[in-house]
This record gives structure tokens, sequence and C-alpha cells, in this order.
């Protein structure tokens, strides 16, 4: 027994040290690495990822403003709250004077990216959508804006990209196509999301996939297909974060995914990818009251504090628990640096574009 339990331990020091000096390991081996953690071999992880994070990006954290400007979605995503068959969902949409206004809010709390969130609302048309970024661009110069508004032709995304969309972020969810169609509605399919993604990276976005960990059916092979399909695509943002369950969906008596296999999967990205931006996300942050810092610490370098103006913020409720609804701006920025500065990190004003890229 104490043999083994030797053997194991050694065994996970060893991938460990493997993942750090290469950035890779067999299949077998992340299988082992990741379905035989433990406390030790979290640690010992989070301690290589923390050099590389440091190497690549000092003890720099980006922030970034999210804007949930609409709760509208025509999908049906079995997992989501804002899912269109959910009827308790009381909807909303910003305008372009309101979403401004929260860009001038933001820029005065010196955030220097917007991340424009919404459900796939086709209220707003293409043209809508690049009067909302070139306004934005055009006001505020030093910004960067990023989209996250789901699945979009070709065409819509280089509008969008011309307009001065600076980045884009589509989480493929899963990259196993069996397990998402057990997770999505039937119209919506692995390949057209992969399609996006290829397209928006073509077109000169930096990119952000990402999947959520523990959803329903959700097993350590379609994590490691996630791993490798990361390395194909090779984004420049990477965005994880735990399903958690919301009372109004299909899966409202599904378990929660652990803050504990997010933090290690943070680890094992940043050892994969040193130079992403990898947040520390609500999702974490909801499940795990220091869930952030955690993030922090287990190798993330970016954090997403709302902007949505408060009398929405209760509305945009993606999954039950969610935290900070009731905040105004202002206080989830500087709750979000005391955050930062406890475990030793500091607030990077800025753009923080990905490594290589210098916007537009
Ligand atoms: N419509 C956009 C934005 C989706 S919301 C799009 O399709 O990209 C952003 C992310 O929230 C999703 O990509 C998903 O990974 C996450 N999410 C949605 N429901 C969730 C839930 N119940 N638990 C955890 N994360 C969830």
């Amino acid at each position: 027994m104490q043999n083994s339990n030797i053997q194991k331990r050694s065994g996970q020091a060893g991938r460990i040290e493997e993942l750090f000096r290469t950035g890779d390991l067999p299949d077998e081996e992340l299988i082992q690495l990741i379905g035989q953690r433990e406390p030790d071999s979290a640690e010992q992880l989070f301690e290589k990822a923390r050099i590389r994070q440091q190497e690549n990006f000092g003890h720099a954290v980006y922030l970034r403003g999210l804007i949930e400007f609409t709760n509208y979605c025509r999908n049906d995503c079995l997992y989501c709250g804002i899912r269109r068959s959910n009827r308790n969902c009381e909807r909303y949409h910003l305008t372009k004077e309101q979403i401004l206004d929260c860009c001038g809010k933001g820029y005065a709390l010196d955030f220097r990216t917007f991340v424009l969130q919404g459900g796939e609302d086709m209220s707003y048309s293409d043209e809508e959508i690049c009067g909302i970024v070139s306004e934005i661009k055009q006001q505020f110069p030093d910004c960067a804006v990023t989209l996250s508004i789901g699945e979009r032709s070709r065409e819509s995304y280089q509008k969008y990209f011309d307009a001065g969309a600076d980045r884009y972020l589509l989480r493929h969810e899963t990259a196993d196509p069996e397990h998402y169609s057990r997770l999505h509605p039937k119209e919506l399919s692995l390949e057209n999301r992969t399609r996006c993604l290829f397209d928006l990276k073509e077109i000169g976005y930096q990119v952000g996939a990402g999947m959520m960990l523990q959803s329903p059916y959700q097993t350590i092979y379609h994590i490691l297909a996630d791993l490798r399909f990361l390395q194909s695509l090779r984004p420049d943002m990477i965005g994880i974060g735990p399903f958690i369950p919301h009372q109004d969906t299909p899966f409202k008596d599904e378990p929660a995914g652990t803050s504990e296999l997010t933090l290690f999967m943070i680890g094992i990205l940043r050892l994969m990818f040193p130079k992403a931006l990898i947040p520390a996300t609500t999702a974490l942050g909801s499940i795990d009251p220091l869930g952030r810092e955690r993030g922090i610490l287990a190798g993330a370098n970016v954090v997403m504090p709302n902007l949505s103006p408060s009398t929405v913020r209760d509305k945009y409720l993606l999954y039950d628990g969610k935290i900070c609804t009731g905040d105004e701006a202002a206080e989830c920025r500087f709750c979000m640096q005391s955050r930062i500065e406890s475990v030793g990190y500091e607030v990077q004003v800025g753009r923080g574009d990905a490594p290589g890229f210098a916007g537009h």
C-alpha cells in the first residue's frame, strides 16, 4: 500500500516535470495525471504553473470589463439559464447608448478592454453590432473590444472585425461531437462551432475558446479531446469553468463541477499554453468564495469584473448562485483589485493584448 502510494506520487511528480519541460504529454500520461490528481500533485503543478505564468507575464493580471448586453437568445442549450425556452427569464437588451455609457464608466475605472457578451440575439443586425463596435473604438481609441455573441457567418465576423473588433470569445464547450450533441439542441453542432473558431482566427481576431468542466456526461476522455482540440486551434485565450446547474433548465438536478478540477486544469493549461490569456472566471468564483484568487495562483492571468448596469445584472443568469449580481461596477473593480493583491499579484492597466498582437 505504502509502496504503491510512493510510486503514484513519484509518477505524478515525473509527469508534472515532463509537462513543465516539454509542454505536452502522451494521451495516457495526461489521463493519469488528471485522473489521479490529489492535493500534493495539485500543489506541485501550481508551483510550476506559476513559474511559467511569471516568466511570461510577471505578476500582472489583466482586467476586462464584461458588459452583458442582452439575454435574448435564439438557442436552447440544455445547460444555460438564458436558453430560449426558459419562460422565467426576464429578457432585456441594452441600447447602443446604454452600452457606451457602461464603457464610459468602465474607462474611468481603468478598463481598457470591453467584452460585449450576450445570447444570440438576432434583433441586433450586423450593421448595429458594427455601429456599436465602431462607436466604442472612436470614443475610446486606446481600448480593445471583445465580442462574445455566439455563432455567426464568416461574412458577419469579417464585418465586425472591419468595424474594429479585436477579439472574440467562443468557447467550444466540449470537443467530443457526441458529448456536444448531448448538451445542445440538434440544430447546433460541434462542426459549426469549430468552423466559427477557425474562421475567426483566419480573419485575424485574437480568439478565445474553452470548455465547461464536469458538464453532464463528461468523461476524462472528453477533457483529453478538449486539450488536443485546443492544441490544434492554438487560441490566444482559454476560458474554462465548472458547469453549474440552473433551476430552469433540463440539467437542474445535475451536480455542479468542482473548483478543485477547474484549478487543476488551469495549471495544466498554463503549462501546455504558456502564453495564453486564461481568466479566473466568475463561475469559479461562484462555486468557491476564493476561486478567483486560487485561479490566479494556479496560473490564470485575467479577471473579468462585471460592468453591466446594476438594473439588469440579476437577469443575466446562466447558472444558479452567480456572484456580484447586486454590485456596482466600481465595487467589482476594487473588490477584484484587492483580491488580486491579496495573493501577491497586481492589476495591469492597459489593453493586455495576447503576446504577438498589437490590435487595431
Ligand atoms: N452566446 C455566447 C455567450 C455564451 S455565455 C456564446 O455562445 O458564446 C458564455 C459561457 O457561459 C458559455 O460559453 C458557457 O461555457 C458558459 N455557461 C453557460 N451556461 C453555463 C452553466 N450552466 N454553467 C457554467 N457555465 C455556463
